[in-house]
């Protein structure tokens, strides 16, 4: 949990869970993972318990005490729809987001089918607000099952993080969704990712007047290679679109 974020599309980063488990090939190198390893066992640190799945209901109404208007990345350290973090928790995490509607949250999964069926429930008879965006991670082909699922959800904005992009994606249904960012992967064990995979992407989001957001190429050091692609960055933001219903049932 931090109220201020390094990570260049947000403002601040919100862990009211932290710690997950691997389940596809994109967890492989995961920053959190190595990150929260670092302190396993350290009495009193905030990452003593590793990255065992950790519920930290102290933290969850800490964007209410953030006066200013805020892009949030919920759960930077775990992922909310974990199959251990309780519907009631996710309620509660909806709740705060919900009233502090000054800011704008970022919601990303791996878990797509219950993140559709969770945001199916909660807005089952309302409007999903417009300042909540959801996204999911995909980084291979096979991923590509999780845009179905996020298409088929209710959601103010609908975002896709491609990263750690680790092969070419092919054609990529992007009906109503408002946002790609894109990055390669980073560390001591990145997987490369050739410049012809991303412009595949880009040029499907231009397209379809997507909002396309390039991170970085990765590598040993996250910022070394630079961000430019075809000689400029892309820095692109969804506009703010009413919010939509799902684009199709999955
Ligand atoms: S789902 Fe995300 S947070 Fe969880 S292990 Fe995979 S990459 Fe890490």
């Amino acid at each position: 949990m931090s109220d201020r974020s390094a990570i260049e599309w947000c403002d601040a980063t919100w862990n009211p869970v932290t710690g997950c488990t691997k389940i596809v090939a994109g967890c492989d190198n995961c920053y959190a993972a190595r990150f929260a390893e670092l302190f396993r066992g350290v009495p009193g640190h905030p990452y003593e318990p590793g990255f065992d799945l950790t519920l930290r209901p102290e933290r969850l109404k800490q964007p209410l005490g953030w006066r200013q208007s805020r892009m949030i990345f919920v759960n930077s350290m775990s992922d909310l729809f974990h199959k251990d973090v309780p519907d009631e928790y996710i309620d509660r995490v909806f709740e705060t987001m919900e009233a502090a509607d000054w800011h704008r949250f970022q919601v990303l999964t791996k878990r797509s089918s219950l993140m559709r069926d969770y945001l199916r429930r909660r807005y089952a008879t309302r409007t999903p607000p417009a300042h909540i965006w959801m996204g999911v991670s995909v980084e291979d082909k096979k991923s590509r099952v999780r845009v179905r699922h996020l298409q088929a959800a209710p959601a103010g904005v609908r975002f896709l993080s491609i990263e750690p992009l680790l092969r070419p994606l092919g054609k990529i249904d992007l009906t109503g969704i408002h946002w790609v960012l894109l990055g390669g992967e980073s560390g001591p064990r990145a997987r490369p990712m050739d410049a012809d995979w991303v412009r595949e992407v880009r040029d499907q989001c231009i397209e379809n007047s997507v909002a396309f957001n390039f991170k970085r190429w990765g590598g040993l050091r996250p910022k070394a290679r630079g961000r430019l692609l075809d000689g400029r960055e892309w820095n692109e933001f969804p506009s703010r679109p009413a919010a939509s219903a799902p684009a199709e049932a999955a």
